[in-house]
């Protein structure tokens, strides 16, 4: 076991004394992306939290995107689930817990444990992925539980695996600004990560780092770059190998690091059937790339779901590491391959073993001697001894019926599985589901037999790891809602139903030290996560702190050389690369999936938010003008998208930042925000064959224009569920806003309004039907309640200014837009501040703002979280660029 001293809290956690007559502020944690920013949640005694970023968390250094600044706005509880439910009615603990207990352990004794499977989230904590960890592992005895992080990072994991011995992300993020080039493959960190694409623009302002993008889009990642890589898709591992072979044959590997790895002669022997061709690029931009990435001692790649979500993900992984291990360039400050994580507990949930192929703390299922070191911790009546079933697997044999009870915690996979309608079919189909989550209300809790409340973010108590290895503390600081509780004590409360010892914790606190102890064990068997120094640690104080502490490793690992392969030594893996299946004539298109900007996920928490809802309020598909040409999709017109697996409805962005052939579509809209827009319905559940992870960045389809007889807006006080072929719901004060269209014209317009508001017959109309115009307002008792406009084309309208309107008079409200000595602002770029896209060009154009400080000075867009910048500068430039043209 290793001897560590013990650790040296990088800041001091405890909660600040009250300020300004509210309640204590306290240090918590973001439960948004794996950057895991601190933040620091003040009550205001009235129901109100002011939310500010942690100045003292190391993560973060105080900043928050606009996701983190808007926390404060999510924490409503209207519409939880506040009670334990049975089939829709309402019911006690003991009586759900109970069936839960007598049907998982009915199927176990009828069918075996490999009948039963957990479904967990990287959304949950440390502490409650321990728990669902050790039932399902040591006393169950199937490894059937696996995570929705499968989606996200599993090839990652299996990559590291391959070439360290363990899962092991070997930099911090400070590697970021002491490199001198930072290469970006596969990721959008501007939206995804945003404060630490923050931390690296600062770097490069600073110290003149270069930056390299490689993806086939050009995202907002690319505005603070110096090349962007617009790389054929899925040719990255092409790209890898061909930078080994230029370092062997340019005399850059290197010689001092070479006793400590092992493979380059077969990794450089695969890697020569890869060929400049195969990258798409030019071979200018080919060469820059290879000889900045050669000539940099000091190099970083970070890399994220571009990599992963691949057939070949684990391969592409491994073509990354070969790189930096032949180099020696790993584990010393300033360089190394950076996997980030897109979840808050992505690392956390690996590192209890939360993924059906490992065990605990990084140990491996498949061998014997971990197993019973992990069972004599335990004191466990059983034990898995092989792989569970990993998600897209574990849902289908869901479907095929061999799993016969299912509990699914705080995840949404009706929505976000590749082939997600059959997910959906598969879980509606189960003999007994189960869902621990806020809301009732998502895809999947509709579909389960059992839904119980589980506390949120505010109300939870545990810890998360972030990207870097940092263990932060998330605290709680309101009361758990109802009868809400945290996932822990629901899973041990089913464990000790189901008759097993061992699952008595008082709380968060003792988990953690059971889990940390474990660890120690597992430094034993030579594990890399070794926080056993963590045991006593003061669990209410604890500060975040980077797994191993500094004073052992530098808070990295492999400098030294020193890897956890049965030999010490790094493994090169030969790679032969591949490019994704040839596109068939029926689908022509190769649809890319990712984030936007404002969103989480399916929007359960961000989409509670009018803030987050104005930047891209509606599911849509980036297209590239000589394709939207040629498939006569004009902007903002609709799409039918579909795959051989499902179809969709998404709103028409024409735009050259996609490549010809390959459209991209965000993955936030449900059945809840956009029926249509679900993007998931389309990705196959193709995986990678090592990890298992979905490769949900390629889906092949066929794009047509939607035949849409009407289009149509409206804002109302109510929530209605609309009866058209589209639509889209996005939250605004006092109510929703909702894009519509459909196919088929209403028999009557007025009856069809009275209908979507909510049986209120519209109050004034103004119509004219030869041109197919209809609008129609709802004034009750002097305030404005809804609003419809309908036209035959997509309707323009100031979109913000009519939300606006709801609760008011609602004077002019039937004009669509304001009088003529109020400018409308436009779509809004800066939600912080809300600045919208025409008050931005025109305060460009008007007062020759030439950069992003200059427009923030002006306008304060950009100045408070800092999200926008890289849309604030593609404005500028682009602004610029055509007056330079029109000057021309
Ligand atoms: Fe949260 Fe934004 Fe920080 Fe991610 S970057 S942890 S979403 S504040």
């Amino acid at each position: 076991m290793k001897q560590m001293k013990p650790p040296t809290p990088v800041v001091g956690g405890m909660p600040r004394p009250p300020q300004d007559g509210g309640e204590a502020t306290i240090r918590t944690t973001c439960p948004y992306c794996g950057v895991g920013c601190g933040v620091l949640a003040s009550p205001d005694g009235r129901g109100g939290v002011a939310i500010k970023g942690d100045p003292d968390h190391p993560a973060n250094r105080g900043r928050l995107c606009v996701k983190g600044a808007a926390l404060g706005e999510t924490l409503s509880t209207d519409g939880r689930l506040l009670s334990p439910r049975i089939a829709g009615a309402e019911a006690s603990w003991d009586t759900a817990l109970d069936l839960i207990a007598t049907r998982f352990s009915g199927a176990i004794a009828q069918h075996g444990p490999d009948a039963v499977a957990l479904y967990v989230s990287g959304q949950l904590l440390t502490e409650d992925y321990y728990v669902a960890n050790k039932l399902m592992k040591g006393f169950i005895g199937s490894a059937n539980i696996d995570t929705n992080s499968r989606l996200c990072m599993a090839s990652s994991v299996a990559g590291h695996r391959r070439a360290f011995g363990s899962d092991t992300v070997p930099g911090q993020y400070e590697d970021l600004e002491l490199a001198d080039v930072v290469v970006l493959v596969g990721s959008n960190l501007a939206w995804c990560h945003p404060v630490l694409h923050q931390r690296l623009m600062a770097a490069k302002s600073a110290r003149g780092t270069k930056v390299i993008v490689i993806d086939p889009r050009r995202t907002a990642t690319c505005e603070g770059a110096d090349l962007h890589l617009a790389l054929a898709p899925g040719a990255d591992g092409h790209l890898f190998n061909l930078l080994l072979c230029h370092l062997f044959d340019n005399g850059r590997l290197s010689a001092d690091f070479a006793p400590h790895v092992t493979g380059i002669d077969v990794a450089l022997a695969a890697a020569r059937h890869s060929m400049p061709g195969d990258t798409g690029l030019s071979a200018a931009n080919l060469e820059r790339f290879l000889t900045l990435w050669a000539a940099s001692e000091k190099v970083v790649t970070v890399y994220s779901q571009g990599i992963n979500q691949s057939d070949t993900g684990t391969d592409k992984v491994n073509a990354i590491l070969n790189c930096h291990l032949a180099t020696g360039r790993i584990g010393k400050p300033g360089m190394g391959p950076f996997s980030v994580t897109g979840q808050p507990n992505a690392m956390g949930g690996r590192e209890v073993g939360g993924l059906a192929n490992m065990l605990a703390c990084h140990l491996e299922i498949e061998n014997p001697s971990h197993r019973a070191a992990v069972q004599g911790f335990w004191a466990s009546p059983t034990m898995a001894e092989r792989p569970g079933l990993k998600a897209v697997d574990m849902f289908r044999a869901v479907k095929e019926g061999r799993i016969k009870a299912l509990w699914i915690l705080h995840t949404n996979p009706a929505v976000t599985m590749p082939d997600a309608a059959r997910v959906a079919r598969a879980i509606r189909a189960c003999d007994f589901v189960a869902v621990s989550d806020l809301w009732a209300t998502t895809d999947t809790a509709r579909l389960a037999h059992v839904q119980l409340p589980a506390t949120g973010w505010g109300e939870k108590d545990g810890t998360v790891t972030n990207s870097e290895r940092m263990i932060s503390r998330q605290r709680a600081f309101l009361p758990a809602p109802g009868q809400a509780r945290p996932d822990w004590w629901q899973v041990a409360q089913v464990a000790r139903r189901m008759g097993f010892s061992g699952f008595d914790w008082a709380g968060p606190a003792e988990i953690f030290a059971e889990h940390a102890a474990l660890s120690g064990v597992a430094g034993t068997l030579g594990s890399d996560f070794d926080i056993s120094d963590l045991v006593d640690a003061d669990y209410d104080g604890l500060a975040p702190v980077i797994w191993p502490q500094a004073a052992q490793k530098g808070g990295r690992f492999f400098g030294d050389g020193q890897f956890h392969t049965q030999g010490g030594r790094g493994r090169l893996v030969p790679v032969t690369a591949r490019l994704p299946e040839a596109l068939t004539p029926d689908h022509p298109f190769r649809l890319n999936t990712g984030r936007v900007r404002d969103q989480w996920h399916t929007m359960t928490r961000s989409g509670m938010t009018p803030r987050l809802s104005q930047h891209l309020a509606e599911p849509y598909l980036e297209i590239h003008p000589g394709d939207a040409d040629r498939l006569g999709l004009a902007p903002a017109t609709l799409a039918e998208v579909e795959s051989p697996r499902g179809r969709a409805i998404l709103r028409v962005m024409i735009s050259d930042r996609v490549a010809p052939g390959h459209p991209f579509a965000p993955m936030h809209w449900t059945g809840e925000t956009a029926p249509s827009g679900r993007v998931d319905v389309l990705v196959p559940g193709l995986v990678d064959a090592v990890s298992g992870q979905p490769a949900s960045k390629s889906a092949p389809v066929s794009i047509r224009p939607f035949a849409a007889r009407w289009y149509g807006f409206a804002v109302t006080t109510g929530d209605p569920r609309p009866d058209c072929a589209y639509w889209a719901k996005a939250p605004v004060a006092g109510g929703v806003q909702l894009e519509l269209a459909c196919h088929s014209l209403p028999d009557n317009w007025s009856t069809w309004a009275t209908a979507l508001f909510g049986g209120s017959a519209p109050t004034t109309t103004l119509s004219d039907p030869s041109r197919g115009l209809y609008r129609f307002a709802v004034v009750t008792e002097g305030r404005l309640r809804a609003a419809l406009f309908v036209a035959r084309d997509p309707v323009l309208l100031a979109r913000g200014h009519l939300a606006g309107l709801i609760g008011t008079q609602g004077q002019g409200v039937l004009a669509g837009r304001p009088g003529s000595n109020q400018p409308d602002p436009g779509i809004t770029i800066c939600a912080c501040l809300n600045v919208g896209q025409n008050t931005i060009l025109d305060a460009v154009a008007t007062k020759g703002l030439v950069s992003v400080d200059a427009l923030g000075a002006a306008l304060g867009a950009g100045t408070n979280c800092g999200s926008c910048r890289p849309e604030l500068a593609a404005l500028i430039a682009r602004h610029h660029q055509r007056h330079r043209e029109a000057a021309e």
